[in-house]
C-alpha cells in the first residue's frame, strides 16, 4: 500500500499552542485544545500502522515530537527493525502511585476497496473523522496525548506519576506489551492504574444511555482435538474411523452445556442496566442470582449471544479437517474449538471437564494458543468513582456499568502486576458505529474527540492530583 505518511505536517502552522497562556484549570481555553485534538486525530490516523508489518515506530515518533515541543520526558523502545514502543511520564509528587495510559499503536489491516474514503486518510465527513484505528484505539490514545498535554500546560500538581504508554503489535502477538513487562517494567510496575481500551458506551438517539467500564476479560483458550483411524476407501466404510470419531464427539461437546457462573462484576452488570428493561425483565435482572435459579429463565438468557458469554466457558467449533478427498477415509481428523474461560477459572480445571464430555481416549486434545490467565479488578476505587461521577456530570442519564468482555486486552497482562486495571474512555457509539471495528468505514465522531479531551483530562486530573 501506498500511502503518504504525513507525521505532523499542518499543526506548527495552524495551532501554535504555546501561543495559549498558561491558565487555571477552570479557564482553559478548550475550544482550542478541541481543535487541537482533532487537527491531532487526524494526523494520526494517517500514519498507517496497520499489522501486519505494524511500523508503530512511525506512532511512536509522532508522540515523541508532541511530546519534546512540549517538554514532556519520553522515550522509544525500538524492540525490533520498526516495532517499537514509547513511553512518556509526568512526574508527581510520589505521594500516591503512578497511573498508566496505555494505547496499543497498531491497527488491524483495512481493505480499501471496501471503504468509502482512504483508510489512512483521517479524512472529516459529516462530523467524522475516518480511518483505520479510530475507535481501535487511535482514538483514545489521542485522548491520552491531549490529557498528558493538559497537564503539562494547565493541570494541578500532581501527587502521582501519570504515564503515557503507547505499545506495538496489540493486535497480532502483544510483542510490545510483553517486550515492555520482560525488559522495562521498573519503569511502570509499581503503578496503581491504568486506563486502556475495553470500555463500551452506547449512543442511542443522540444519547449517552449506558456507560460500560471493561474490569475484567474472558480469555481465549485454544484446542485442538485430533483423531486417528484406520484410513480407507470411501467406498467400503470404517464404522469407527478418524472422522466418524471426531464428529461423534463434536457432537457430545455441542450438547455439553457448561455451568452457568455468576461473577460480582456481572451481577453487578444485570443489576445495572435493569432499569433500562421492561418487565419481567427488570425485575429478573435486578435479582439476577435469584433469577438464575430457574432453569426456564437461565435457559431463555443464555440463548441471547451478548448474555451467554458472560455467565459460563464457552466453546466455537471453527476449524475442521478430515480428508482431502471425497473418496478416501482419512487417517486423521482435526477440529479446532475457541474456548473462552471466565476471570477464575483454571484452564486445567476445564480440560478435564471436556475430556470426559468427549469421552473418547483415542482422541488427542491439546491447547494451541499461549493461555493467558483471566483476571478482573475491584470495582470499589477511587478511580472507579470519578469515571462515575465525570460521566453523570456530562450524562446524567447515563447508566454507569461494569462490563466484562468476551474477547481479550492487555489489561491482562498489566492485572498480573498487581495493577488495577480498567477499560474506560469518554467516546460513545452507536451499534452501527461499532461496525467499523475491525470492519469497514472505521470512524470516529468529532464530538466524541472534542468533548473527551476534556472528559478524560479531567478524570485523570482528579485521580492525579
Ligand atoms: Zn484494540
Amino acid at each position: 500500500m501506498s500511502y503518504n505518511i504525513h507525521v505532523g505536517v499542518g499543526m506548527d502552522k495552524k495551532l501554535d499552542l504555546q501561543r495559549i497562556e498558561s491558565q487555571h484549570a477552570d479557564q482553559i481555553d478548550w475550544s482550542r485544545y478541541q481543535d487541537m485534538a482533532v487537527d491531532l486525530m487526524q494526523q494520526y490516523l494517517r500514519i498507517n500502522t496497520a499489522n501486519p508489518p505494524g511500523n508503530e515506530l512511525e506512532a511512536a515518533k509522532f508522540f515523541k515530537r508532541l511530546f519534546d515541543q512540549y517538554g514532556i520526558e519520553n522515550e522509544i523502545f525500538e524492540y525490533k527493525p520498526g516495532r517499537a514502543n514509547i513511553i512518556a511520564r509526568l512526574k508527581g509528587n510520589g505521594s500516591k502511585r503512578p497511573i498508566i495510559l496505555l494505547s496499543h499503536t497498531d491497527v488491524v489491516t483495512a481493505e480499501p476497496a471496501a471503504w468509502e474514503v482512504d483508510p489512512f486518510s483521517g479524512l472529516i465527513k459529516n462530523d467524522y473523522i475516518y480511518g483505520r484505528g479510530a475507535l481501535d484505539m487511535k482514538g483514545e490514545g489521542l485522548l491520552h496525548l491531549m490529557t498528558m498535554i493538559l497537564l503539562k500546560r494547565e493541570g494541578p500538581p500532581l501527587s502521582r506519576d501519570v504515564i503515557f504508554l503507547g505499545t506495538a503489535d496489540e493486535e497480532v502477538d502483544d510483542e510490545g506489551s510483553l517486550w515492555m513487562i520482560a525488559n522495562k517494567a521498573e519503569l511502570f510496575k509499581n503503578a496503581e492504574y491504568l486506563l486502556t481500551e475495553g470500555g463500551d458506551n452506547l449512543l442511542e438517539g443522540g444519547e449517552v444511555k449506558v456507560v460500560g467500564v471493561d474490569v475484567a476479560e474472558k480469555a481465549p483458550f485454544w484446542l485442538r482435538l485430533t483423531a486417528t483411524g484406520l484410513p480407507g476407501h470411501g467406498s467400503r466404510p470404517v464404522a469407527d474411523s478418524a472422522s466418524n470419531r471426531l464428529i461423534r464427539a463434536m457432537s457430545r461437546i455441542l450438547d455439553w452445556e457448561t455451568p452457568v457462573k455468576l461473577l460480582p462484576a456481572v451481577e453487578k452488570y444485570f443489576k445495572d442496566i435493569a432499569p433500562l428493561q421492561s418487565e419481567p425483565l427488570h425485575s429478573q435482572f435486578a435479582n439476577i442470582r435469584e433469577s438464575l435459579k430457574d432453569p426456564a429463565f437461565v435457559k431463555a438468557l443464555t440463548s441471547q449471544r451478548e448474555y451467554n458469554f458472560l455467565l459460563r466457558n464457552t466453546i466455537s467449533i471453527t476449524m475442521l479437517s478430515g480428508s482431502k478427498q471425497t473418496n478416501v477415509i482419512p487417517n486423521a481428523a482435526t477440529c479446532n474449538i475457541d474456548v473462552r474461560l471466565l476471570p477464575g477459572e483454571s484452564p486445567d480445571e476445564f480440560l478435564k471437564a471436556l475430556t470426559a464430555v468427549v469421552a473418547d481416549p483415542t482422541i488427542k486434545i491439546e491447547n494451541i494458543n499461549r493461555f493467558k490467565q483471566p483476571n478482573s479488578s475491584a470495582v470499589d476505587t477511587e478511580l472507579f468513582s470519578l469515571i462515575a461521577r465525570r460521566t453523570k456530570a456530562s450524562h446524567p442519564k447515563a447508566v454507569i456499568t461494569t462490563k466484562m468482555l468476551s474477547g481479550y486486552t492487555e489489561s491482562q497482562l498489566y492485572r498480573q502486576l498487581g495493577i488495577i486495571a480498567y477499560g474506560w474512555a469518554p467516546i460513545s457509539t452507536t451499534p452501527d458505529d461499532d461496525e467499523g471495528v475491525h470492519g469497514n468505514n472505521e470512524r470516529i465522531s468529532v464530538k466524541n474527540v472534542r468533548q473527551g479531551t476534556r472528559e478524560f483530562y479531567e478524570v485523570v486530573r482528579d485521580i492525579a492530583r
